[in-house]
């Protein structure tokens, strides 16, 4: 849809010039169920000429229809689009919106304001440039407004308006409006906003909107569209230092190699000495090639093509950044985590983490502490549900390039996604990295795990047994690592059972804690095949995920998966422990088949069904594969 202008009649071409230099301003709007959002969003559409004549007929029509608004126009129905919507009253996903008006073009994010949609408000918010926080005048600043001002402090946007709407119904009241922002006051000082413009207005009656109105003639400042037009953005990112994320290796020809990407803060020319991160190696900028030919200088918010000087190793996902003044890297973070999916975080699972083009394997720590976002209280906790946030470290497996977020958003915030399911699952940003990461370095060995085996005349090897409590792992590990023994061959056979009396002895049965159990034994598997040794594993590792990081732990064939496999009901009719039983009767908690998931492995190496094959000639077959 375009904007409403005499020059579109006059001087298309000059229109569309004007339309193409003209800035973006990305903003959110925040506010609870009948605050007035989609009013609001709508009578700025309208304002600006946004809709179309037969769009405006249909809204006639259906004001008329619902007849919310007594006959006149309802704007929340042209926003609220959805028909689930309308009949709920609520709006339930982030919609994006596109407006312009002569001095700019804006992108106005709207997201539901109820606590189970924090992770649509964070969505929303990511890439907003300002907020707009919906006030009732009748209601005050309410625990929703303190949850959005929180998540809008949380995600660094700079530029903040209090809309405080309504005012037609508390009768233009000078006072009710001072109480409400001195009490918003207060609150923004205390979650770090510190500058916020106040604005009394009626979205319904079109007050204070585009012009100022004659109801609020104590107000001295702008309307809210004219200080949207005037909110300053591209200026701040760009007295930073330069900061660009590679988004691809340009090399169409041999005699071509440029570096293509989204310059994230400062600005570059020619001849600035550049650091490529995080290998460090310097070099400097040729030339910025773009479509329309070399520039003399690019600044943030464009995408380039830089040439260097030096044919130094960039590749896809890397840093260039201002040599005098680089960001940091490393590999271990405390950062602010939300998390968006139905299944809980669990530290120690291993997700992975994106940041740009960078993706790395990553691990989250225990929560520090999660926050009551109405309350904004610190509680402890183990895991983070979903829309909880929390404070948490985390741990990649190779180090980034980054920024603090409060710095840099595009270097300090990330997104962590599902291995299997690709699904997002949380974002997070950036506080610091962790000293300590920095202070430990690997130290060469001159034995090497090569010259290890080689001395017990072996290949290392993991093997993997799965399956539930008595489907015959621990019996056919212990006749497997005779059989190997007997052969002349190195192993040694961790049990369950016998870990959790000595190294895992802190450990429950909690997912938490199933989790922790199986990344502290993948660890000690890892350093016996560095000991040369063939490791036997008989654990119920009843999570997909573990079993895959265990898998990931080790060298490319060296791990292999069994699945031990009897039907529940076989497993619990042998009952070796007499555990089933005592889960059945409800004296054992998150027992795995009773009251706690078994995960089976979709493509296990080896699948053993116990109910057709001895132990014998189970523990004979993954011999054979082992061996040959
Ligand atoms: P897990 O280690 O998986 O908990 P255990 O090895 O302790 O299981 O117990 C399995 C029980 O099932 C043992 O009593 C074992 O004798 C019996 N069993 C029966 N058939 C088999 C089989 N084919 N393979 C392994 N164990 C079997």
């Amino acid at each position: 849809m375009a904007h409403q202008s005499d020059l579109i009649a006059e001087d298309i071409d000059a229109y569309l010039k004007a339309h193409e230099v003209k800035s973006l301003l990305r903003f959110l709007t925040c506010g609870s169920v009948d605050d007035g959002k989609s009013t609001l969003i709508g009578r700025l559409l309208y304002d600006s000429k946004m809709i179309f004549e037969d769009q405006l007929a249909a809204l006639e029509a259906d004001s008329r229809k619902v007849g919310t608004q007594g006959g006149e126009i309802d704007f929340a129905l042209l926003v609220d689009g959805l028909a689930a919507e309308r009949e709920q009253g609520i709006t339930i996903d982030v919609a994006y919106r596109f407006f312009s008006t002569d001095k700019r073009k804006f992108i106005v994010a709207d997201t539901p304001g109820h606590e189970q949609y924090t992770r649509n408000m964070v969505t929303g918010a990511s890439t907003a440039d300002a907020a707009v926080i919906l006030i009732d005048a009748r209601r005050g600043v309410l625990t929703q407004s303190r949850r959005h001002s929180y998540l809008v402090s949380l995600l660094g946007i700079r530029h903040v308006v209090l809309a405080v709407n309504k005012m037609d119904l508390v009768d233009w009241s000078q006072q009710v409006f001072d109480d409400i922002v001195a009490d918003y006051r207060l609150f923004a000082d205390q979650i770090g906003i510190r500058h916020f413009t106040a604005i009394p207005m009626s979205a319904l009656k079109g007050d204070n909107i585009t012009e100022p109105s004659p109801l609020s003639p104590w107000y001295d400042g702008p309307p809210l569209l004219r200080w949207l037009e005037d909110a300053p953005v591209e200026d701040v990112v760009a007295e930073q230092p330069f900061r660009m994320p590679v988004q691809w290796v340009n090399r169409p020809n041999l005699d071509f190699r440029g570096f293509s990407g989204f310059i994230a803060a400062g600005t570059v020319s020619p001849g600035d000495k550049i650091k490529a991160l995080p290998s460090g190696r310097e070099s400097t900028v040729a030339r910025i090639v773009t479509l329309d030919g070399n520039l003399d200088r690019a600044v943030a918010g464009q995408s380039v093509t830089l040439t260097l000087t030096d044919e130094i190793d960039v590749s896809r996902g890397d840093v260039l950044a201002a040599a005098g003044d680089p960001p940091g890297v490393a590999d271990q973070f405390e950062t602010t985590l939300v998390w968006f999916d139905d299944e809980a975080m669990i530290p120690g699972r291993p997700y992975l983490m994106k940041m740009g083009a960078r993706t790395v394997s990553a691990q989250v720590t225990e929560p520090k502490y999660k926050v009551n976002v109405n309350t904004l209280e610190h509680l402890a906790a183990t895991r983070l549900e979903l829309n909880e946030i929390g404070v948490c470290n985390l741990l990649l497996d190779a180090p980034i390039a980054f920024d603090p977020y409060a710095e840099t958003k595009d270097l300090g915030g990330f997104i962590l996604v599902d291995r299997m399911t690709h699904r997002t699952v949380g974002a997070g940003m950036i506080h610091f990295a962790l000293r300590r990461s920095q202070n430990i370095h690997w130290q060469a060995l001159d034995v090497s795990k090569a010259a290890r085996a080689a001395q017990k005349g072996q290949t290392p090897r993991v093997v993997w047994l799965t399956g539930l409590s008595g489907a015959g792992k621990s019996t056919i590990a212990n006749l497997l690592e005779k059989r190997l023994h007997a052969a002349g061959r190195h192993t040694y056979l961790l049990d369950g059972d016998n870990v959790r009396h000595g190294l895992n002895k802190d450990l429950g049965f909690t997912e938490e804690d199933r989790v922790e159990n199986i990344r502290r034994v993948a660890e000690v598997a890892k350093l016996m095949t560095e000991a040369g040794l063939i490791v036997l594993v008989s654990f119920i590792s009843p999570f997909r995920a573990e079993r895959r990081m265990a898998r990931e732990l080790m060298a490319e064939g060296e791990f292999l998966e069994v699945h031990v496999h009897a039907p529940l009901a076989e497993a619990e009719r042998r009952d070796v422990k007499g555990l089933y039983k005592k889960a059945r009767a409800g004296q054992l908690k998150n027992f795995t088949g009773v009251d706690s998931p078994y995960e089976a492995p979709e493509s296990p190496e080896i699948r053993i069904d116990t109910t057709q094959m001895t132990a014998e000639e189970a523990a004979e077959q993954i011999f054979t594969t082992l061996t040959l």
